[in-house]
Parts: structure tokens; C-alpha cells; sequence
């Protein structure tokens, strides 16, 4: 693979896979840009250059061909404004004559924006010859959507066994996801902590199991630590429990003793006699939590405890928040250790966010600076904490 920032584009088409898979209201217009604002400093790099951008995506679930609905001509407008008034054509599919056409005749500092890739299935089955299409579009393939890395599609992997290495390369979105992943899970300065919480064990035991090899502490906060609770023998009343998952957490359990990990769960936490806003509120022991109450947040004590945990950690991953933080009572656990990690974070440690809500939570509660990194993959970033190699990665290296 060649790297992106010390490759020259002056007179070469990069035909560049980002991620535009942006919400659109019902009136097309977009309601969050960030994906698209992400790509911009890849695809300035190609235009200051002297060279020609092609950009590739998919937008949504088209089911049945193409649909006005994930057309992404409506993102034409925005992308040519985040560029600074750059010119952007669009090619209204992204296969063919008129794509070909458009593609030989552009000029450099150009964009051509190609249709929503998914208007084919052979886009998600993989299919060579499609892929192979889509390639004679581009001298260079960039792929800097790392939110369909997790996936062996036509314009995220399969695609570059057309291209030599030397003219494969990721784009500073994903060069910036890659680098800090591999920071977290290769280079970890110790002690590292791995904070996972989120609503079930059943979603996250294989990054549990990928982690005991490589932190000297995981924290168990959310709904999950409930069936850790469960599993030692505590009372946890009506929270959320998987019974079938017990076991697998008393395995986690002994695997970190036996690898010297130091599991820590919530000591105390926020209860409530019913999973609503308006519920009451009260206070219990983790392990000791009333029958009709359930724990939808980590206690006072679980956050001074977590956040001590936290403040002597070099390396810090965060997946999941630590209570429902979505109403008002109870994400004040989640707050907690947001602010923690900021300060670890100011103090010199390396900290990344990444995999759904937690981003979401470090986002609301206005933490999203204040981090070394917070990732755009969902996903993506899940199955490569779980250890996978991913496809779209792979693809660029080999
Ligand atoms: P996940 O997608 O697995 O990371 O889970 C995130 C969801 O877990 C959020 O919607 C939270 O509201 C939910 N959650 C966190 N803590 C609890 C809890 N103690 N009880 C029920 N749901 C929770």
C-alpha cells in the first residue's frame, strides 16, 4: 500500500470509497453532516494536488434498485459548500457510459459525486466484474470509509485487487481510526483500562475475551454487570439479567483471574422502581438491590471507584455507557466517566471512544474534544476490538 499524505495526485482520478451514509429528513435535506465534514481534509489533500476527486458511497437500505429516497445527488449541494464552492458533478449511476464519460473528461480540482453504489446488489455480494467496473474509473483507489470496513463489499475490498499496491491507500479518516485502534490494542502503554458497558454481555463477550490478553483492567458498568452480579451469588432484583450468560460470565471471571486482569464492577448503584423517566429513585449495593427495583446507573461510590481506576490508566478504551443516559436520572454514571477520561486525558493518557453509544454519550454530555480519539465505526470498531481483521483494512495492506 502507498501512504496517502506523502503520495502526489497532480494529474491522477482518485477514486475515493468514503462513507456519505448521512440521515436525510423527508424533505432530503441532511441532518447530520459528519461523515461528510470527516471526508472533506481527505478529499482537499486530492484537489490541492492538481488531481480529480471520484467519490463512491452508499446512502441507506435500498432494497429494490434505485430510489429517489437514497439518491445522493441531494448531497451535491452541501458536499460542493464544505469544499469551499469546488465544483462537483454527478453521475447518475455509477456504472456505465455516462460515469465513464464524465470521469475521462474532467479537469483537476473537479468532483464527481458517483450514485448510491447499493442501487446494485452486486455492491454488497461482492461481485468482481462490478467492482472491476467501478476501478476503471480511478488511477488510485482510496478507501476512507471506515464504517463499511467490517464488510467485503464490491468498493471496499474486492475492488482492490484491481489496483497495485502502490496505488492503494487508505485516506486520513481511516489512517486516523487504523492508527489509534492499533495504538489501543499493539501499543497500549500499561496499566490499560478497558471500560465496557452498554445494555448486554451476550454483545460484547468477545471483546471481553479479545481484551483479558491485552488490559491490566476492565471496568463492567451498564446493564451488563448485572449478570456479573448475578453470577457471584448478589440479589440484582429486576435489572437486567441473561440468564443463559451466567456462566460465560463466571468464565470471563476466572479467565481474568488466571491471567492476573482486574475485573472491576460497580459497588453501588442507581435504582429505580420502574424502567421509565419519571420512575422513583434510590440508592442500593450492586449486589444487594431490593425485589420490584432494578439498577439502570452506577452508583456514587461505582463512579469514584471507576473513575480512580481510570485516573491511573496510561491507555483507556471506552465501549458503552454506564446507564440508561438517555433519561435524565440516570446518566449521571455516565457523565462521571466521561470526565474522568477527559482528565486522564489531559493528564497524558491515551484515551478512545469508540462503538455506538458511548460516542453518542461523550457527544451529548460535550466530552468529544476533551478524548485522544472518538471513533466513526460502529461496527467497525466492535469487530476490530474483537480481534477480526477487517476485510476493507485487509484489502488496502495485502
Ligand atoms: P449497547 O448498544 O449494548 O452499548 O447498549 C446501550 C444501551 O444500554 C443504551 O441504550 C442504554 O440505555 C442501555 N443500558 C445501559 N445501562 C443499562 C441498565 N442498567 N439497564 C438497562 N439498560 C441499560
Amino acid at each position: 500500500m502507498s501512504k496517502f499524505s506523502s503520495h502526489n495526485f497532480k494529474g491522477q482520478k482518485a477514486l475515493i470509497r468514503v462513507d456519505f451514509n448521512v440521515p436525510l429528513n423527508d424533505t432530503f435535506e441532511i441532518t447530520d453532516d459528519t461523515r461528510i465534514k470527516a471526508a472533506v481534509p481527505t478529499i482537499k489533500k486530492v484537489l490541492n494536488d492538481g488531481g480529480i476527486v471520484i467519490l463512491m458511497s452508499h446512502l441507506g437500505r435500498p432494497k429494490e434498485g434505485p430510489a429517489e429516497k437514497y439518491s445522493l445527488k441531494h448531497l451535491i449541494k452541501h458536499l460542493s459548500e464544505l469544499l469551499g464552492g469546488a465544483r462537483v458533478l454527478f453521475a447518475n449511476d455509477c456504472i456505465g457510459e455516462q460515469a465513464g464519460l464524465t470521469a475521462s473528461m474532467m479537469r483537476p480540482g473537479e468532483v464527481l459525486l458517483l450514485e448510491n453504489l447499493r442501487f446494485y446488489k452486486e455492491e454488497e455480494k461482492g461481485d468482481e466484474k462490478f467492482a472491476e467496473k467501478l476501478s476503471k474509473l480511478g488511477d488510485v483507489w482510496i478507501n476512507d470509509a471506515f464504517g463499511t470496513a467490517h464488510r467485503a463489499h464490491a468498493s471496499t475490498a474486492v475492488i482492490a485487487k484491481f489496483f497495485p499496491a502502490e496505488k492503494r491507500m487508505f485516506g486520513l479518516v481511516m489512517e486516523g481510526e487504523v492508527a489509534s485502534a492499533e495504538k489501543v490494542l499493539h501499543k497500549a502503554e500499561k496499566p490499560f483500562v478497558a471500560i465496557i458497558g452498554g445494555a448486554k454481555v451476550s454483545d460484547k463477550i468477545l471483546i471481553i475475551e479479545n481484551l483479558l490478553e491485552r488490559a491490566t483492567d476492565i471496568i463492567i458498568g451498564g446493564g451488563m454487570a448485572y449478570t456479573f452480579m448475578k453470577a457471584e451469588g448478589g440479589q440484582i432484583g429486576n435489572s437486567l439479567c441473561e440468564q443463559d450468560r451466567i456462566d460465560t460470565a463466571l468464565e470471563i471471571l476466572r479467565k481474568a483471574e488466571a491471567k492476573g486482569v482486574c475485573i472491576h464492577l460497580p459497588s453501588d448503584s442507581v435504582i429505580a422502581d420502574k424502567f421509565a423517566a419519571d420512575a422513583q429513585t434510590s440508592m442500593a449495593p450492586s449486589n444487594n438491590i431490593p425485589s420490584g427495583w432494578m439498577g439502570l446507573d452506577i452508583g456514587i461510590n461505582a463512579c469514584e471507584q471507576f473513575s480512580n481506576v481510570i485516573k491511573h490508566s496510561k491507555t483507556i478504551l471506552w465501549n458503552g455507557p454506564m446507564g440508561v443516559f438517555e433519561m435524565h436520572n440516570f446518566q449521571h454514571g455516565t457523565k462521571a466517566i466521561a470526565k474522568a477520561v477527559a482528565e486522564a486525558t489531559e493528564s497524558g493518557s491515551f484515551s478512545l471512544v469508540g462503538g455506538g453509544d458511548s460516542v453518542a454519550a461523550v457527544n451529548q454530555f460535550g466530552y468529544a474534544d476533551k478524548v485522544s480519539y472518538v471513533s466513526t465505526g460502529g461496527g467497525a470498531m466492535l469487530e476490530y476490538f474483537e480481534g477480526k481483521t477487517l476485510p476493507g483494512i485487509a484489502a488496502v495492506q495485502e
